[in-house]
């Protein structure tokens, strides 16, 4: 294959993409290829990939096992319409009511995590028979009209277009100013203000586990069970988006776990195909009665989707992934931890979701240029990590699930040597 190069590409994206299209890096790498942990730059440069494009290759890029598994399905039959009967869809979704918590069974297959988030809204307001949403500041849901309007992410949102009528947003139970059981408190309250007012007129709330790219927040370890409690009393269900935290990605097989709570409906996608697009969601027996239209969609488990689907979980169950993320995660905080640096305020997160927010000691910088700058660093040394949070000024830690101790400790000696060079800088 010929690269035209990234400077090529980048003048392509400025003429034919959207105005507004952002990428990473002030000299961003042409990545050609992939192999697990690693990817390749054009000018065959190998980077460590501590971002795993979002959560999305839990098992690694280009990962030979599920390939196989997928060019096999690809050989025998590509596509029909879901409504024929072929045999991974059904497979998937009987795999996956043995994993989801609680009495969660059914499954509703889809494409984007955007898509998965728009049905279980639309499954909730049959079900309650009910149209209101609550969502927390900092989340993040998707890209259609519904899931950016509940999107708590300045940034993302598309504000002065999106639906505003019987949608209430409440603070998430994070705050730079408080602590977190303070936080919780006023996020509780704000939510039993909601319900008591509105309660007739919701039918759902939405919640990340761990919020994404709000910034990498973990709630207090009982918030969820409180809002749940607070939320049945008025019929209003809990939607968990799990797009970006499920199969494993925080040491346990879906988030919600941690907080022991099972919610009404789980929405997964990204890591459930390893790149190939696939996204559910899924609900009890009693709440899945409500969709009561026959409905399908084009490409939502698809053979090719849905066979990659299978061998991902028997890929995670096989190699214990969500053991190693659990483990490998405890191992990565300890030592992002250890790191000594002003420019480092908090590491947080689990499994091998993990955010280090930075701060600047100076007012001729702001953490966000410091962030871009490690970003840029640690790239150039080899090593591509994300950034996220709504001054985006959290450096992510989403590696392929796969990773190894010894890349981490790579990562980290490099980490400490670029903090140094830049405390250095403006301290
Ligand atoms: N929910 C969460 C938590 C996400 O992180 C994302 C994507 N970043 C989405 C929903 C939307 O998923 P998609 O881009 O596949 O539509």
């Amino acid at each position: 294959m010929h690269y035209i190069g990234p400077d090529a590409i980048i003048t392509k994206r400025q003429e034919y993409f959207f105005p507004a299209t952002a990428h990473f890096y002030k000299e961003p790498p042409q990545i050609v290829g992939g192999s697990m942990q690693y990817l390749f730059d054009h000018n065959n440069k190998k980077y460590v990939d501590f971002f795993a494009g979002v959560s999305v290759m839990n098992c690694g890029h280009s990962n030979p096992q599920i390939l196989k598994d997928t060019i096999e399905q690809l050989n025998n039959i590509q596509h029909t319409t879901t409504v024929y009967l072929t045999q991974p869809m059904v497979e998937l979704a009987q795999r996956l009511a043995e994993i989801f918590p609680g009495d969660i069974k059914r499954t509703f297959f889809c494409v984007t995590g955007s898509e998965a988030n728009e049905g279980a809204m639309a499954l909730a307001r049959l079900y309650t028979k009910k149209n209101g949403f609550i969502a927390l500041t900092g989340g993040l849901h998707g890209r259609t009209h519904l899931t950016l309007s509940v999107t708590g992410i300045p940034m993302w949102r598309l504000d002065d277009h999106l639906v505003k009528e019987n949608i209430f947003f409440i603070e998430r139970p994070y705050s730079a100013d408080s602590s977190y059981e303070e936080a919780m408190d006023k996020s509780l309250q704000q939510l039993d203000a909601v319900l008591k007012s509105q309660g007739n007129e919701l039918c759902a709330m939405l919640v990340e586990p761990i919020q994404g790219n709000g910034g990498i927040i973990m709630y207090p370890k009982n918030y969820l069970k409180k809002v749940k409690t607070l939320l049945e009393v008025h019929n209003v269900l809990l939607i968990a988006d799990e797009v970006q935290t499920g199969y494993g990605r925080t040491g346990k097989m879906f988030c919600i776990e941690h907080y022991d709570v099972v919610p009404d409906i789980i929405v997964t996608a990204k890591a459930l195909g390893n790149g190939i697009p696939i996204s559910t969601f899924s609900t009890t027996d009693e709440i899945a009665k409500a969709y009561n239209r026959p409905s399908a969609s084009t490409f939502g488990g698809n053979p090719v989707a849905a066979q990659t689907a299978l061998s991902v979980l028997h890929y995670i169950e096989e190699n214990n992934l969500v053991q190693r993320s659990n483990e490998l995660g405890k191992y990565l905080k300890q030592k992002l931890e250890q790191i000594a640096s002003p420019l480092i305020q908090e590491v947080r997160g689990c499994g091998l979701m993990l955010g280090v927010q930075i701060q600047s000691p100076s007012s001729s910088v702001t953490s966000a240029e410091i962030t871009d700058i490690i970003l840029e660093e640690m790239k150039d040394r080899g090593f591509i990590i994300g950034k996220n949070g709504l001054n985006r000024d959290v450096i992510a830690f989403q590696p392929p699930l796969v990773i190894s101790k010894e890349d981490i400790d790579a990562m980290v000696v490099s980490m400490e040597a670029v903090l140094e060079q830049i405390s250095f800088l403006y301290v």
